[in-house]
């Protein structure tokens, strides 16, 4: 049988079948009264209403309900109402949007988590290497070698401080991102947290020569944050202000007020960042100097875990920085009386 499913089909349907229906009535209404006309014109009219209906709603109400429906258990927002087609427009285009924009960041996800295996196994196939090279070198006979077993067994275990540094820096990024909503937001001394990041480094400070200075000049010691969250930045901060600090430099850690916040900044007088990196500071494994940053135990992904904390916290790290002059890292937290 010929299927009726296609705009064409269903008008050459619908006219044939008004046209003969006219026609019978045509015929009937020969030569009767003018009460009997107005009772088949009546007919007419119900029946051709009766059939349209029929036909809109079987061959189009019911099928676009159907591709509606199937949308809207995708969408799980709107309640499926009475349905109107320029709504039903509407809304299959933007579910159409939003399903492209979903895979769109599903497929940068991906391409970004494989970027993020290729780099993580990369940085840690060198110090493995080198550990196997120097252990490889002992059991050939180098062991017996005073010359140089103690100093390979001081490489290998440079680099094994190396993986440690790697894995533990993973750790605190993986922790950050599976317990994302978990700040634990609280009033705190931050003066004090900066004090003990200070005190905590100062030993690898003075190794470089650097003096750490801090200075309160906001008008409260307290904030609103999560307190070891913001004394890890701290560490990262100061310790990167140290490690690419020139000898006999000076790390600033400054506290202003902004109205309802309190400006944190950590400046130094160091090597500085030329104005490209400063762009791309914030990726994970990325370094200025890969073999300088190696060389000082650095891992690459100090500031990606600055970025991550102070996000978390609704607000965003900032640095300046200019080519042999030094940087300064800020970010804001909410001042509490
Ligand atoms: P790393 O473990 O290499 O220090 P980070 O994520 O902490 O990794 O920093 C990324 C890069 O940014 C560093 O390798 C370095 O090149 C640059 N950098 C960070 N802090 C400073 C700073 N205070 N002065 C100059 N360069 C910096």
């Amino acid at each position: 049988m010929m299927k009726i499913n296609t705009p064409i089909k269903i008008a050459i349907f619908l006219s044939v079948f008004i046209f003969l229906f006219a026609l019978i009535l045509f015929y009937l209404a020969d030569n009767q009264s003018d009460n009997v006309i107005l009772f088949f014109l009546l007919l007419f009219f119900l029946i051709t209403v009766s059939l349209i209906y029929y036909v809109v709603k079987r061959f189009f109400h019911e099928k676009i309900k159907v591709v509606y429906k199937n949308i809207y258990k995708f969408k799980g927002t709107s309640r499926l109402q009475d349905l109107d087609v320029e709504n039903v427009e509407k809304e299959a285009e933007d579910w159409a949007n939003q399903q492209e924009k979903q895979m769109k960041k599903l497929q940068t996800d991906e391409n970004y988590r494989r970027e993020f295996i290729g780099n993580v196994s990369h940085e840690l196939k060198t110090p493995i290497f080198n550990i196997q090279g120097y252990v490889q070198t002992l059991l050939d006979g180098g062991i017996d070698d005073s010359d140089v077993n103690l100093k390979f067994l001081k490489r290998a275990n440079k680099s094994v401080e190396r993986m440690i540094n790697i894995v533990e820096d993973l750790e605190v990024i993986s922790k950050l991102e599976t317990d994302k909503e978990e700040l634990l937001v609280n009033k705190f001394d931050i003066s004090l947290v900066a004090r003990e990041a200070i005190d905590q480094l100062e030993m690898k400070a003075n190794k470089s020569n650097i003096s750490l200075v801090f200075s309160n000049e906001s008008s409260t010691d307290f904030v609103m944050g999560d307190r070891d969250k913001i004394q890890q930045v701290f560490m990262n901060l100061i310790s990167n202000s140290i490690k690419y600090g020139k000898d006999g430099g000076e790390t600033r850690v400054r506290f202003f007020d902004m109205e309802d916040n309190m400006m944190i900044e950590v400046a130094d007088n160091g090597i500085g960042i030329d104005e490209d990196s400063l762009s791309r500071l914030f990726e994970r494994f990325y370094r200025v100097d890969k073999n300088r940053s190696r060389e000082i135990g650095g891992t690459g992904l100090g500031l990606a875990i600055v970025k991550h904390i102070v996000e978390a916290h609704n607000q965003t790290i900032n640095v300046r920085s200019t080519k042999d002059v030094g940087s300064t890292f800020s970010f804001i937290l909410e001042k509490v009386k």
